[in-house]
């Protein structure tokens, strides 16, 4: 039987890079769900079609095919209609309307089966917002990693810089702040810890030592 680690949290609580690293050293797959939801949000974008716009999202999700492949070097790769769409979907534009379509039913509904499979057929960290809650809520292990919006907005802000992006920490905490909102507050699979997972705060940790943490929930619970 396969293993499932389900790690769920705020924007920017650095679950990707941790769980990119976990999983590494466990020799799991790492699955980002958020690049689903950015991947539906850009199909949106680019079809313009609003998130609240419920016909025209039906015929969307129709049309379109999201896979989730992955390379030994480049990790996970999302594929929007066979196109490459990795890097497309990182731009802060994306993050918001990806945070905005993921609160519709039909969008969560749509992307179950292919998070579903992912852990049925691997060992899988999968990071997202209600992994524990509702994707996988028979994981093996689940983790709840947040920290401060103010400590998450500085790191986001630094990545996007390092990537030569011009933007301001000032917009990315009040996009941090209003995703977050956004995320708690949707009637459906709203983020939450699920009532069996760990708590793990990185406002006060590094990289290496939020590494470091999360190995060892997961140790602790798969030995025990
Ligand atoms: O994790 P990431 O920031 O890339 O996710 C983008 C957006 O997708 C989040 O703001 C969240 O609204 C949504 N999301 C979700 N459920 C998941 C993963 C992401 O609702 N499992």
């Amino acid at each position: 039987m396969s293993t499932a680690v389900a790690l769920d949290g705020p924007a920017g609580a650095g679950k990707s890079s941790i769980a990119k690293r976990a999983a590494k050293a466990l020799g799991f797959i790492y699955v980002d769900t958020g690049a689903l939801y950015r991947t539906i949000g850009l199909a949106a974008t680019r079809a313009q079609v609003e998130p609240v716009d419920s016909l025209q999202l039906d015929k969307l999700l129709e049309e379109i095919k999201v896979e989730l492949t992955f390379s030994k070097d480049a990790g996970q790769i999302v594929l929007l209609n066979g196109e490459d769409v990795s890097d497309e979907i990182r731009t802060p534009e994306a993050s918001m309307m990806a945070s905005k379509i993921s609160a519709v039913p039909k969008v969560r509904a749509y992307l179950l089966d292919l998070q579903r499979n992912m852990a049925k057929e691997n060992n899988v960290i999968m990071d997202g917002r209600d992994i524990g809650t509702v994707v996988l809520p028979d994981a093996q292990v689940k983790i709840f990693l947040t920290a401060s919006p103010e400590a998450r907005a500085g790191r986001r802000y630094k990545e996007l810089i390092e990537k030569g992006m011009s933007v301001k920490y000032e917009d990315i905490l009040s996009d941090v702040i209003e995703r977050d909102y956004n995320d708690t507050h949707r009637d459906v699979a709203p983020l939450k810890p699920a009532e069996d997972s760990v708590t793990v705060d990185t406002t006060e940790l590094d990289f290496e030592q939020s590494v470091e943490a999360i190995l060892d929930v997961i140790q602790n619970r798969i030995n025990n």
